[in-house]
């Protein structure tokens, strides 16, 4: 199973009235509501991706979100994405480079293609499956704790791309004018796995351990082969089987650990297989735009919506399409 699959034959002029007719009367204004809170709508940058035109329009800002639906139900959108909010209006005199720049919140994103390396099941790049999407729940899980226990921000919005990942959003508004460098110091504190290696924790990182062992551990040894777990977690012949096999009665994930013959291997395997997989462009750099919560996804033609529990979340049963959204099917 591959979906939610990537819709490749259609009429493009028929698709083109679709899209501009979800705009119109179906798109939740709710989301950019709690996206954007009491922060000014008529400074933020947006950008869209054209569908008759087949190009970006960038640097765009628009009046209210009336203005920007209005544009969205004239023009079909094939992407609608959103950027920082400056100080004034933009124009084209007035580009994101020439004026001020006054914040945005802090972003994360997960995409399943960064796990092409350890998925157990066939996908690969845009598929996703029942199997691979636990990666996503999982760093739904990671993440969410982090970002609230280690570093107390408590306005945290889910929410599910429309296509292969995650988006979270930190509404906290501490977050909106962190400078590059302090999103990196965020993200770096995070990011346990840097190209093909994996950070060593120190025997100070207990949160960090905690929440690995608690949230990753018992996915890793049932989603794992044994030969995996002799070779990436030091487990040997015997305790591979017998983990393998004990596994769905194992009632805490400290036993799973118990078993392990050393735990820095453990740790280093799990993390490696488990562990989120963060695009760090997204997060550190101000001036790039991401999709916007609500517009729908090209591919897909699945609507991109905020999610209470990310964790339960499965877009091959939950995702709608514009179509399901729209009552055409
Ligand atoms: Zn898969």
């Amino acid at each position: 199973m591959t979906e939610p699959s990537e819709v490749t034959s259609f009429d493009p002029d028929q698709l083109q009235e679709d899209f501009k007719r979800y705009y119109k009367d179906h798109f939740d204004r709710t989301i950019l509501h709690r996206i954007f809170k009491n922060k000014p709508f008529g400074t933020r940058e947006f950008a869209v991706l054209r569908m008759d035109m087949n190009t970006w329009v960038r640097n765009r800002s628009f009046e209210n979100m009336d203005v920007l639906i209005e544009y969205l139900t004239l023009y079909p959108a094939k992407g609608v994405y959103i950027g920082a909010l400056y100080e004034e209006p933009l124009t084209r005199e007035k580009t994101i480079h020439n004026t001020k720049w006054m914040g945005r919140e802090l972003l994360f994103d997960l995409d399943m293609d960064a796990y092409d390396p350890v998925r157990t099941c066939e996908c690969s790049g845009r598929k996703v499956c029942e199997i691979c999407w636990v990666h996503m729940q999982e760093a739904a899980l990671i993440i969410d704790d982090t970002l609230r226990i280690d570093f107390g921000f408590s306005d945290l919005v889910w929410v599910y791309t429309g296509g292969r990942g995650y988006h979270c959003w930190v509404l906290d508004d501490s977050t909106f004018t962190l400078t590059r460098d302090q999103r990196v110091a965020i993200i770096s504190y995070m990011q346990l796995i840097i190209g093909d290696e994996v950070k060593e924790l120190g025997p100070n990182e207990k949160f960090m351990k905690n929440r690995i062992l608690n949230h990753l551990a018992r996915n890793f040894v049932t989603h794992s082969k044994e030969s995996l777990l002799k070779e990436e977690a030091g487990f040997g012949t015997t305790t591979a089987k017998r983990m393998k096999d004990k596994i769905e009665t194992v009632s805490s994930p400290r036993e799973i650990l118990e078993l392990a013959p050393n735990t820095d291997d453990f740790f280093k395997g799990v993390i490696k297989h488990r562990y989120p997989r963060i695009d760090q462009g997204v997060s550190v750099d101000l001036k790039k735009v991401i999709r916007m919560p609500g517009s729908v996804h090209f591919g897909t033609r699945n609507v991109s919506e905020i999610i209470d529990n990310p964790w339960d979340f499965n877009p091959i049963f939950h995702a709608k399409s514009i179509y399901e959204v729209m009552g055409d099917e």
